[in-house]
C-alpha cells in the first residue's frame, strides 16, 4: 500500500457496527471514508462526533432501490479503492419481511456489487457485512454432534422466513451473501471479495452519549433491556446463541484492506463464545454498582451452554486473523457500564 490515502466507501455508517469500522479507519490515518446515511439528523451525529476532512457522508434513502448507489459511484467510482458493505436492516420484528428485510438485503448487496463493477474500475477489494445467521441451521443447534464452520449455509426456506422476523432476517443476510458469491462468479471481477460473518455484536457503542438513548441498535439492546429489570423480576431464558465484541467485528473488516490476497473469497466467523441471558445476568450482576438493582435469575445455570449446543468450528477464522477476540464478559461489561455512565449523565 503507497503512502497516500486509501479510500474505502463504507455503507450505513449511522450504524452500531460501521461507526466502529469507520473509527478505526479514520485512527489509522491510512484511509478516507465515504459513508453512506439515510437520515441527516444521524449523519450529522456522526461527522460532529469525528469531525474528520477523511470522512465525506453522503445520502443513500433506500437499500431497497436497485440503483440506489449509482448516483455516488458515478460521482467518487474512480476514486474507490475498497468497498465495506455494512449496511442492512437488523431487527426481530416486522410487518412485512418481504420489503423491511429481503427487499434491503438483497437488493443493496447486489445493487452496490453491481455499481462497482460498472464504476469503480480501481476497486481492490469488496467487504460485505454477512452474518453467523447465513451460516447456522437453527434446527440442528441443539445436535451436539453437528459442526458449522466456513463452509455452513442456513438453509432456511422462504416459507419459514415469511412466518417470523427473526427467520426473516437469518433469510435476508442468507440469500444477500449468496448472491454477492454468485455476482462475483458471474461477473467479470478484478477485486477480491470477503464475507465477515458475526453472531451477535456486543460492546460500547463509538459515540459515548450515543449509549443513554431509550433503545439501543438491536444486539446491544439484548444487554440495555436486562438493565431495565427489576429485582426478582423472570427474565425469559429459552434462546441462545454466539457472540462476539464489536472492536473485533470492526478489526475483521479492515484485515482484507491491508492483506487482500491472504482474504480473498474468505467467510470469517466472528464468536467467541455462547451467550443468554442468565449467562448476561451473572455478568452483569458482578458489576458493583449493578449489585442488587436488576434482575438475577438462576445464576450459574448457563455456564454449560456449549456442552450441550453444536459446536462452532472458527478455527481457520482466527488463525487468518491471528489476533485474540475480547471474552465476553469484557464485552458485555464494556457495553453495560457504557449505557449505565450515559444514563446517568443524561
Ligand atoms: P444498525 O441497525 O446499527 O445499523 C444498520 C445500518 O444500516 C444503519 O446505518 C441503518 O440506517 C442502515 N439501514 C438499515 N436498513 C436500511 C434501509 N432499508 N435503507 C437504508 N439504510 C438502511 O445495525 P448493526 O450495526 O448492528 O449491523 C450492521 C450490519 O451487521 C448489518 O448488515 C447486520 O445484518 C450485520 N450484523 C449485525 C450483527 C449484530 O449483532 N449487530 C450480527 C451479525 C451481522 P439507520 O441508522 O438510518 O437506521
Amino acid at each position: 500500500m503507497s503512502n497516500e490515502k486509501q479510500t474505502v466507501f463504507l455503507t450505513g455508517i449511522t450504524g452500531f457496527i460501521a461507526q466502529h469500522i469507520a473509527k478505526q479507519l479514520l485512527d489509522s490515518k491510512k484511509f478516507k471514508v465515504i459513508g453512506t446515511a439515510r437520515s441527516e439528523e444521524k449523519a450529522k451525529h456522526v461527522t460532529d462526533y469525528f469531525k474528520s476532512d477523511d470522512l465525506t457522508i453522503v445520502s443513500v434513502k433506500e437499500l431497497g432501490d436497485p440503483t440506489a448507489f449509482d448516483e455516488h459511484f458515478i460521482k467518487f467510482g474512480n476514486e474507490i479503492d475498497y468497498i465495506i458493505h455494512a449496511a442492512s436492516p437488523f431487527a426481530a420484528v416486522a410487518d412485512d419481511i418481504e420489503k423491511f428485510f429481503i427487499e434491503p438485503a438483497v437488493n443493496g448487496a447486489t445493487g452496490i456489487f453491481k455499481a462497482a463493477v460498472k464504476y469503480a474500475p480501481n476497486l481492490k477489494h469488496f467487504v460485505i457485512t454477512a452474518s453467523l445467521a447465513s451460516m447456522i441451521d437453527v434446527t440442528k443447534d441443539k445436535d451436539i454432534t453437528h459442526v458449522f464452520n466456513e463452509n455452513s449455509w442456513n438453509p432456511v426456506s422462504r416459507d419459514v422466513a415469511l412466518s417470523n422476523g427473526v427467520m426473516g432476517y437469518f433469510y435476508s443476510k442468507t440469500l444477500a451473501e449468496k448472491a454477492v458469491w454468485d455476482l462475483q462468479k458471474e461477473l467479470d471481477i478484478k477485486f477480491n471479495v470477503t464475507a465477515i460473518n458475526p453472531g451477535l455484536v456486543l460492546g460500547p457503542q463509538v459515540i459515548n452519549s450515543a449509549a443513554g438513548a431509550s433503545s439501543l441498535n438491536h444486539s446491544c439492546e439484548f444487554i440495555n433491556k436486562l438493565l431495565k429489570t427489576e429485582p426478582g423480576e423472570k427474565v425469559a431464558t429459552n434462546f441462545d446463541g454466539l457472540a462476539v465484541d464489536v472492536r473485533d467485528v470492526a478489526r475483521a473488516h479492515i484485515e482484507p484492506l491491508l492483506n487482500s490476497e491472504k482474504f480473498k473469497d474468505q467467510r470469517l466467523i466472528l464468536s467467541v463464545a455462547r451467550f443468554g441471558n442468565q449467562l448476561f445476568l451473572d455478568i452483569l450482576n458482578g458489576i458493583p454498582e449493578l449489585k442488587g438493582k436488576i434482575a438475577v435469575g438462576h445464576p450459574g445455570t448457563e455456564d454449560n451452554l456449549e456442552a450441550t449446543r453444536a459446536v462452532i468450528d472458527n478455527t481457520k477464522t482466527n488463525e487468518l486473523l491471528g489476533y485474540n477476540l475480547i471474552p465476553l464478559k469484557q464485552s458485555v461489561e464494556d457495553t453495560a457500564k457504557q449505557i449505565v455512565k450515559a444514563k446517568v449523565s443524561i
